[in-house]
């Protein structure tokens, strides 16, 4: 039987109950992690978290927090710490869209995007730097977007928080490299969730034009890179936006 690659680690994952996050928990629950899952959404939270501990044996914690509130934020880590007396990985996946075209966003719409977006993001590492940094080791993997590279029409709002997040990270690996703390962004193309599922038939098949492997993405897909940029094994690189999607931007 091959070694569990993140024994007696801990994780933090935001958004991590349903989607690209849960699937990310259930991952790095897979090779040993105690896993940390964060969301808005307590009750579907408190479900991964059963299905998590009927399928592997780790502890898990669940907390409902805004990731746009500092406050709920600071307390969620330091609890954890408390816990764990360690923090590994910090994953910052929570994310939202509230989609319009240039001239018809509303304030209130691009705040409320780039408050959990990116704020969320800056809000996590801030809270969680001081105990890696103690450390002296940390992985900390941020959730871009395909749209943060490319953009896209009707996202101004969520294609510059993703942009946002991309230039952060950067930021970032390069305040804490010395420290032992590698910093890296994922950028997921089209991936089967509930934010893509209401793209209608016509629109999937349009998007096929663009995405030469010619598929939408499974959640897994981007977990297994979140994964590896988790392990030892990925210990030279910081500072880097890894795409999963599809080849539809190279
Ligand atoms: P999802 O299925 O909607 O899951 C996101 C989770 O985050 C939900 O449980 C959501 O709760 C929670 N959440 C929302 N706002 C929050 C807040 N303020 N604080 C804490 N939790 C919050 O989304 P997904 O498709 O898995 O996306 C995950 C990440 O990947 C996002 O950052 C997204 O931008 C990025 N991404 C997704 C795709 C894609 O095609 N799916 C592509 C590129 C990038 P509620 O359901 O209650 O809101």
């Amino acid at each position: 039987m091959c070694e569990k690659k993140l024994l007696n680690k801990t994780a933090i994952v935001t958004g991590g109950a349903q989607g690209i996050g849960k699937s990310i928990v259930l991952k790095l629950a897979s090779e040993g992690a105690n896993c940390v899952i964060v969301d808005i959404d307590q009750q579907t939270a408190e479900d991964t978290a059963k299905e998590v501990s009927s399928l592997h044996n780790v502890e898990t914690l669940v907390f409902k927090v805004d990731v746009s509130n500092y406050q709920e934020v600071a307390n969620c880590v330091d609890k954890t710490y408390e816990k764990f007396g360690r923090i590994d990985i910090l994953v910052n996946n929570a994310g939202i869209t509230k989609d319009n075209l240039v001239l018809r966003m509303s304030e209130e719409d691009w705040d409320k995007v780039l408050d959990v977006n990116l704020k969320g993001v800056f809000n996590f590492i801030k809270a969680t730097a001081k105990y890696m940094l103690k450390q002296h080791s940390g992985r900390i993997i941020n959730i871009s977007s395909v749209v943060g590279l490319m953009g896209n029409p009707g996202q101004i709002n969520y294609s510059a928080s993703k942009g946002g997040v991309i230039a952060l990270t950067k930021t970032v690996a390069k305040e804490f490299a010395s420290r032992g703390i590698l910093v890296n962004a994922v950028a997921p193309g089209y991936i089967k969730t509930k934010m893509t599922e209401k793209l209608s038939e016509e629109q999937k098949k349009k998007l096929m034009e663009y995405i030469p492997l010619n598929r939408l993405g499974e959640p897994e897909d981007v977990a297994n890179v979140v994964w590896f940029l988790s392990i030892e094994e990925s210990s030279y690189i910081t500072g880097q936006v890894i795409s999963v999607n599809g080849g539809m931007y190279m």
